[in-house]
């Protein structure tokens, strides 16, 4: 039995990637520690919940071997012991861990009704119960989308070339990460399509058929979704270590934990420098990566590497045809262009497909993970908060 056990909690985009990488050393150890047992493309849960795609993937074709996969959930960390308790009363140690475990559906208390009522789409098992939910409702059954960013403009795209009558409640504006010609683009595929878009109006109550708008109006609603804003789980806060506001464990620039060497944080649930990337599958492979290469480091006894990581644009689908591909800054700031349409609705499939072969490719020759590199971070400087 190797000397170096490696547990990686969440077996999503970063934590199957980091897996699969950290069996560069042969003397490496490796546990998956996941709550399903299958992989979850997330970036296609409006798809399944519309019923125009699936998103579970065997991880027996994405694992390499010898890394072994326990479903079940982590619920605490002990860093003293080393020790990860798991919500079936069996624990795991480890010499490292990876800390991988995504974001979730968060659909916030403030707002009456919104956790009763609302249904997410983020997360397998929220978006499961809205596709049995649409398949209930008559076709022309009113569905109000309510956020203005990828997720929420992707579900009403989704469900509005399946025929629905949706509205979609941006809050304050349509794709703010966009530039204006991005988002006049997505704007005009809504509009023919039928969906009315309330940008500036902000939900004040979800009911069970209706929503009360924060101005008192009230407009009905046979089934609402809720897609204004990714929260993390909490299981580092719950293990005492330190997070940022949102929950994401605090690293430095090699995603290593500002309370322990021993643990290293990847994809939406990592806060490096307490300025963490976009959410999204485009960074968390690469950060997966990386924080096996820190592990790997670690355990070599040479300086871990920093964060090394170029964005080049978001895309965001409008339907099964359509898509804009936003073009970004490396530092991921919008530029005034975009790619639309069928060539759009191409790259997107393209960047869906690609961070799963990423991973079994990872399976097969650990290493060969590629990202586009060069990233600001490098030349600005970003200082560590270890020890700060
Ligand atoms: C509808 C939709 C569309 C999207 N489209 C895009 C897109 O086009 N491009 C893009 O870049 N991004 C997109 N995203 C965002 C992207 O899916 C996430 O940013 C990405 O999945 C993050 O990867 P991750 O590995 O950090 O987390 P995840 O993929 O969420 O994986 C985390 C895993 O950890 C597991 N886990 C959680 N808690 C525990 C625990 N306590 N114990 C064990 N396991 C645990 C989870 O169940 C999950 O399997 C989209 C998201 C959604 C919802």
């Amino acid at each position: 039995m190797s000397d170096n056990k490696v547990v990686v909690i969440g077996g999503g985009y970063a934590g199957a990637l980091a897996a699969n990488r950290l069996r560069m050393r042969a003397d490496v150890d490796v546990t998956l520690v996941n709550p399903r047992p299958e992989f979850v493309e997330r970036v296609r849960l409006h798809q399944f919940a519309a019923g125009t795609g699936q998103v579970i993937v065997n991880y027996g074709t994405l694992l390499g071997e010898g890394v072994r996969l326990v479903v079940d959930s982590a619920v605490r960390i002990d860093i003293v012991a080393r020790t990860v308790l798991l919500a079936s009363g069996r624990t795991l140690d480890y010499d490292y861990l990876i800390y991988a475990v995504g974001s979730t559906a968060t659909i916030p208390p403030s707002v009456p009704g919104a956790a009763e009522f609302a249904y997410g789409v983020a997360e397998f098992e929220s978006a499961r119960r809205l596709r049995a939910r649409l398949e209930e409702l008559p076709p022309d059954a009113p569905v109000t989308v309510v956020g203005g960013g990828l997720t929420g403009i992707e579900t009403a795209a989704e469900l509005a070339e399946q025929g629905r009558a949706v509205t979609l409640v941006c809050g304050r504006s349509l794709a703010p990460s966009f530039s204006p010609s991005g988002r006049r683009a997505v704007a005009r595929w809504l509009s023919r399509h039928g969906v009315a878009v309330l940008e500036d109006v902000m939900v004040g109550e979800v009911r069970p058929d209706a929503l009360v708008f924060a101005g008192g109006a009230a407009q009905t609603s046979a089934l609402t979704v809720w897609a204004g804003g990714f929260g993390v789980p909490g299981l580092a806060a719950a293990s005492g270590l330190q997070t940022d506001g949102l929950g994401r464990l605090l690293t430095d620039e090699t995603l290593t934990s500002v309370d322990d060497d021993r643990i290293v944080a990847a994809g939406d649930a990592a806060a490096p420098s307490g300025r963490p990337l976009r959410m999204s599958c485009y960074a968390a492979g690469p950060l997966g990566a990386q924080a096996a290469d820190t592990v790997l480091s670690r355990i070599a006894g040479t300086e871990p590497a920093v964060i090394n990581l170029a964005f080049s644009g978001a895309c965001v689908s409008l339907g099964r045809r359509m898509a804009v591909r936003q073009i970004a800054r490396k530092d991921d700031t919008a530029m005034n262009a975009y790619v639309g349409g069928r060539m759009g609705a191409v790259i997107k499939e393209f960047t869906c497909k690609f961070a799963v072969t990423r991973i079994r490719r990872e399976a097969g020759r650990p290493g060969s993970a590629m990202w586009l590199k060069g990233g600001p971070r490098l030349e600005q400087s970003a200082p560590s908060i270890r020890g700060s």
